[in-house]
């Protein structure tokens, strides 16, 4: 793979290809006509991706992920409406601020960062409060690395009929949302995760009825959905001046995640790399938070080890010197570090992490990454 160093092993900013940055290297003007082609083409691949056909539309946004979660919540839920937001971890509790920030009415189930959210205490919950109009929730907790029931949770918000709105961010594009299968009202994400292209722009797919109906809820114009919808139906063109160099980029990156295989092919190869981080790290006695069967091949959670020679600060600057951008553990339940899976990185690159991760500990003088309390090999 053609990237420059540093590989980037976080949940992004992340590593790109080679092509998708050289796809910055000219300027457009926005009201050009081939830029207008290419807004509609990465629109219509973003609603092909979830199998959205004339139901989704697609609605790309400036800033990072967040500016889109948060235009989907304001946009989506109306001032009379109430959210109930499934919690466990910082991407959740972020949903809860923004809904707390706009002044809706909000609830929270809450479940430890290391244990998926329930759809049996969300069936409970919406059974007991009539009032909630919406239920959101974050399909891969980047907090921890877990994986959410996002088709369970789905079935339960729709046999209450309310509306579900997910942040897919660190999903979308290599873990499977299939809008036929899976009933949602709209899903966030953004351009520099799976879909490995430059941050700086993000996007909502919605089902156009909820869209249509959300005229007038937005509680801010520039993160109004449904106002930059109708800029886009009314003449392809964005409200603001658009990320242009950005979206040359996400283009580029589209073509070539469909040229891997789509979600498929680009799930499979994070699967490879998570397969391949884990069970090296497992070799030098490192543990990870999540048992296999609730780890997303997203990001890794490693337990801190008990050595005390093992200094996270001094890791990550060796780690960082070889090439290797690690990611500080974001829990609150247990000290830890992370890294990540995705990016344009294969297993080659992966084996190369885990080379300098050996090398650094040797260089430090740690002979095994096991946490407290773990002193066997399992
Ligand atoms: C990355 C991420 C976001 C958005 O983060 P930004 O820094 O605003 O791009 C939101 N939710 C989840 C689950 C994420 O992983």
């Amino acid at each position: 793979m053609t990237s420059t160093a540093p590989y980037l092993l976080t949940p992004g900013p992340l590593t790109t290809s080679r092509t998708v940055k050289e796809a910055m290297l000219r300027d457009w003007g926005s009201r050009d006509g081939a830029f207008i082609a290419m807004n509609a083409r990465i629109r219509d691949r973003l609603v092909r991706l979830v199998g959205g056909g004339d139901t989704f539309v697609a609605v790309p946004l400036q800033g990072s992920g967040t500016f889109a979660v948060e235009a989907m919540i304001g946009t989506l839920v109306p001032a009379d409406g109430k959210l109930l937001v499934l919690v466990n971890g910082a991407y959740g509790q972020r949903m809860l601020r923004m809904a707390r920030t706009i002044g809706l009415d909000v609830a929270a189930i809450e479940t430890p960062e290391d244990r998926p959210v329930e759809p049996a205490a969300l069936d409970r919950a919406l059974a007991a409060d009539p009032a909630v109009t919406h239920v959101a929730v974050v399909q891969c907790e980047t907090t921890s690395g877990i994986l959410n029931p996002i088709e369970a949770v789905a079935a339960v918000t729709a046999a209450h009929g309310r509306a579900l709105l997910i942040d897919g961010m660190s999903a979308f594009g290599a873990l499977p949302l299939d809008a036929g299968r899976t009933p949602f009202q709209a899903v966030a994400a953004s351009a520099n995760k799976c879909l490995e292209g430059v941050p700086g722009l993000a996007f909502v797919l919605v089902r156009r009825d909820a869209l249509d109906a959300a005229a007038g809820n937005a509680h801010s114009l520039s993160l109004d959905l449904h106002d930059q919808w109708k800029g886009f139906e009314a003449n392809g063109q964005w409200r603001f001046t658009p990320p242009t160099h950005a979206l040359a980029a996400f283009d580029r990156a589209l073509e070539e995640h469909e040229a891997e295989g789509g979600v498929e092919g680009r799930g499979a190869r994070y699967r490879e790399n998570a397969r391949v981080l884990i069970d090296g790290l497992r070799a030098m006695g490192f543990r990870t938070l999540l048992p296999d069967h609730l780890q997303a091949p997203i990001i890794v959670t490693v337990r801190m080890p008990a050595d005390p020679r093992f200094v996270f600060a001094d890791f990550y600057d060796r780690l960082r010197e070889r090439g290797f951008v690690i990611y500080p553990g974001k829990l609150t339940v247990s000290d830890s570090f992370r890294i990540g899976c995705i990016g344009r990185l294969g297993a080659t690159e992966m084996r190369a992490a885990l080379d300098a991760i050996r090398a650094t500990l040797d260089e430090m003088g740690v002979a095994t990454g096991a946490p407290a309390g773990e002193g066997n090999q399992e």
